[in-house]
C-alpha cells in the first residue's frame, strides 16, 4: 500500500520529495576541476537556495528529505536545524561527496560515520537515511549496504535501476525493496523510473527534470500512480534552482548537464508541487511496512524482496 492524499472527490497517491543539500563545487562532474583543498574558499550558495526551497515548501504545505552532506552540515549547523525545525526529515548524502566505488571499504565507513555524526549533532535528531553521491552505489561496490546497516542506517537511496555511465544497476527493482545483507536488512529506496520496451527510462528529477521537457516527468509519475499504484521518488539539489552560480570548467557534456535551463527548475518544481502530492521518504516506507517477496534478484549476490 502507499500513502493517500484526499484530493478533490478522490485519492491521490502521496510521492517522495527529496534534496540533496550541497554546493554547485561539490557536483561530481566537477571532480578534478575543483580541487577540495579550495571548497572553503569557493563562494557558498547552499544556504540561500536551500533557505528559497524551505520557504517554497512551506508555501505549499509540502514536508521533504534532506540528505545533507557533512562537509555542509560541518559549516552551516544552523541550516540543517532550519530544515528540521520546519518538519522535513533529514538525512545523509555522506561527508566528503567522494564517489562509493572510488572508495576502499574502510574509507567509506569513515565517511558515513563522520556525515551521520555531525548531521545529528546539527539537525538533534537521528538520522538513519543515507543517498551515495552520484548514486554510486553499483554491482562493483554493493559492500557498501553492510557498512550502511552496520553504521546505523535503515534505508539506501543510491541504486537507480538504469543503464548509466557513471551509475544504475538496470536489473534492479523499481520500487523500494528489502535487501537482506551479511551484515542485517536494509530497505533500499530506488530513483523512479518508468518501464518501456523492457528498458527503464528515469522520471525521478535531477537532471532528467531540469533539461527534459516538464512534461516527461508529469507524464511518468502520472503513470507510477495511477497504472501502477506506485509513488514516485523525486530528487532535487539546491544549485538547480540556482541560475546565478559562478560557472565552472568542464568538458561540454558536464556543462550540458549542470548547467541546462537552471532558470526554468524552480517554476517547473513550483508546477510539480501543484500537479502531485509530496511527502518524506520516510512517510512513504511507513506507509508500506510489509514488502512481499519477489522472485527478482539483483545479482545473486544481494537477496532481496519489495
Ligand atoms: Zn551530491
Amino acid at each position: 500500500m502507499v500513502a493517500l492524499a484526499q484530493g478533490t472527490g478522490t485519492q491521490r497517491i502521496v510521492n517522495a520529495m527529496s534534496f540533496d543539500v550541497e554546493d554547485y563545487f561539490h557536483v561530481s562532474v566537477f571532480d578534478g576541476v575543483v580541487s577540495r583543498s579550495t571548497w572553503d574558499a569557493m563562494e557558498s550558495r547552499v544556504c540561500r537556495n536551500t533557505e528559497r526551497l524551505l520557504d517554497t515548501f512551506d508555501e505549499f504545505k509540502v514536508q521533504g528529505t534532506f540528505f545533507v552532506l557533512g562537509w555542509v552540515a560541518e559549516r552551516y549547523p544552523h541550516l540543517v536545524r532550519e530544515i528540521a525545525r520546519r518538519g522535513h526529515e533529514v538525512a545523509s548524502h555522506g561527508y566528503g561527496h567522494r564517489l562509493v566505488y572510488d572508495q576502499t571499504p574502510d574509507a567509506f565507513r569513515d565517511d558515513v560515520r563522520r556525515a551521520k555524526a555531525t548531521i545529528e549533532d546539527a539537525a538533534g535528531c537521528a538520522v538513519t537515511g543515507y543517498r551515495a553521491p552520484s548514486f554510486s552505489i553499483t554491482l562493483r561496490s554493493l559492500w557498501a549496504l553492510d557498512i550502511l546497516i552496520e553504521e546505523g542506517h535503515s534505508y539506501d537511496a543510491s541504486i537507480f535501476p538504469i543503464r548509466h555511465d557513471r551509475y544504475g544497476i538496470p536489473s534492479a527493482p523499481r520500487r523500494p525493496f528489502s535487501c537482506q545483507r551479511a551484515a542485517g536488512s536494509l530497505t533500499e529506496v530506488p530513483g523512479s523510473t518508468v518501464r518501456l520496451a523492457s528498458v527503464n527510462l528515469p522520471v525521478g528529477g535531477g537532471g532528467y527534470f531540469r533539461i527534459l521537457p516538464y512534461e516527461w516527468t508529469r507524464w511518468g509519475i502520472a503513470r507510477l500512480n495511477q497504472a501502477e499504484q506506485q509513488a514516485a521518488v523525486f530528487y532535487l539539489h539546491p544549485w538547480e534552482i540556482d541560475p546565478e552560480q559562478p560557472r565552472l570548467p568542464a568538458g561540454w557534456l558536464g556543462r550540458f548537464r549542470h548547467y541546462r535551463h537552471l532558470a526554468q527548475t524552480e517554476g517547473r518544481l513550483r508546477r510539480l508541487l501543484t500537479d502531485f502530492d509530496f511527502g518524506t521518504i520516510g512517510a512513504l516506507l511507513s506507509a508500506q511496512p510489509h514488502l512481499t517477496p519477489t522472485d527478482r534478484l539483483i545479482p545473486l549476490t544481494l537477496p532481496c524482496v519489495w
